[in-house]
């Protein structure tokens, strides 16, 4: 039987994920790596000794379907510190296989067949693949540069009797846009009006340069119908230990832990100790990750700019958006392929993110989650494109 009759027909047409793709050129080529979104060196020490100590403790085994109590009460902590947001370890805090997981849970959770998925695009890869799998179908919303703002009338559009859910994801993979408060009270408002969920992907809430980041649960109306979602990969630099969670009202975490538990069941045992090292950290830790990043973010933009790409500086996030036709070319797909080997850098095309394709394929995004040397070895090397 040939293969691609196999895969059930909901998941039709999702292939290999973008960022495989492109690692996987990258690895071949040997380029400088600033596809797909991890740090190249790694988080806190102390953090990494945490895991370590908990794999010699003996933390070895199942832990609790909901997550150890450490990390619940971390999570709830980090909230109320953050945001001012009070959640019950012990009913409101639910631990996952990275934000991913959480997402999945959530939206198969909350969906059924027929209903429908608001959310912005670009949007980050998972969500139209588990969208997807719960047989929901997506509604999308533009988002266009340079500020990225959304139309109102067209988010008004999106919205109607088959709307379960509103997916949010600030600050925004691929964009780097950090919604503000008043876009963020314009969506509050629409998810009372017409009694929809949220979904919040805030994975990258310490991550952002300019405003600040603002949970949509804090808004009027939202706290009882808010899964808020995030992860320790981004805050931490530990992307590959996949500790995320989700907080909100007890009944929707008890939802999504209905599925999660049908998931994965639990994961990651030793590293949900070191996580809930991690978010106790003091704020100095929190100030210094974003200063940092905030440094490489100018770095990359300026080298970007000087290659020539029209750069959308990012607000959030480690990723930049950069418009390609300055380089007589809006195929941004071809654009990347070819790029390793016109100058040796890998990047992603943000047409892959996007259903409506012609507002994206001539955006591409550059990681700045490497070290300075990196960057600047992919600097040299754009600025011979030219
Ligand atoms: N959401 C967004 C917007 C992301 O960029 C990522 C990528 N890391 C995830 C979710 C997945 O997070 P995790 O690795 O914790 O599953
Ligand atoms: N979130 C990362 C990115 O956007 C990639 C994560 C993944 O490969 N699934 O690059």
């Amino acid at each position: 039987m040939a293969p691609e009759r196999l895969l059930n027909d909901r998941l039709a047409g999702f292939g290999e994920t973008i960022f495989a793709e492109m690692s996987a050129l990258a690895t071949r080529t040997g380029a400088v790596n600033l596809g797909q979104g991890f740090p190249d060196t790694d988080g806190p020490a102390i953090v990494a000794e945490a895991a370590i100590a908990a794999i010699r403790a003996g933390h070895n085994q199942y832990p609790p379907g909901i997550g150890i109590a450490p990390l619940r009460h971390a999570v709830a902590g980090h909230q109320q510190r953050f945001y001012g947001l009070e959640f019950d370890p012990d009913t409101e805090v639910l631990v996952t296989a990275g934000a991913t997981e959480a997402l999945a849970a959530s939206i198969l959770a909350f969906c059924e067949p027929g209903d429908e998925v608001v959310t912005f695009e670009p949007w980050y890869d998972s969500y139209g693949a588990v969208i997807a799998m719960a047989g929901a179908a997506k509604r999308v919303v533009t988002l266009r540069p340079p500020d990225y703002a959304f139309d109102p009338d067209e988010l008004r559009a999106a919205v109607g009797p088959d709307t379960r859910m509103l997916l949010l994801n600030s600050p925004h993979n691929p964009t780097g846009k950090v919604f503000s408060r008043a876009e963020l009270a314009a969506l509050a408002e629409l998810c009372v009006e017409h009694d929809l969920i949220a979904v919040t992907d805030e994975v990258y809430e310490h991550l952002v340069f300019d405003g600040d980041h603002l949970p949509l649960a804090m808004f009027p109306g939202m706290a009882d119908r808010t899964v808020t979602i995030s992860s320790a990969g981004k805050t931490f630099s530990f992307t590959g230990w996949k500790i995320g969670w989700a907080c909100g009202p007890a009944p929707l975490v008890e939802a999504v832990r209905t599925v999660k538990q049908y998931l994965t069941y639990v994961n990651g045992a030793p590293f949900q100790h070191a996580v809930a090292v991690g978010l106790d950290l003091d704020d100095d830790y929190f100030r210094e990750l974003v200063a940092a990043m905030r440094a490489k973010r100018d770095l990359l933009c300026g080298g970007l700019a000087a290659a020539g790409f029209d750069v959308f500086e990012p607000a959030g996030t480690y990723f930049v958006t950069t418009d390609i036709r300055p380089f007589g070319t809006d195929d941004g797909r071809a654009f990347c392929l070819g790029l390793p080997e016109r100058c040796g850098v890998v990047a992603v095309p943000n047409v892959v993110f996007y259903d409506n394709t012609d507002e994206g394929r001539h955006l591409v995004r550059f990681t700045f989650c490497k070290q300075t040397s990196v960057l600047e070895e992919a600097i040299a090397r754009l600025g011979t494109l030219a």
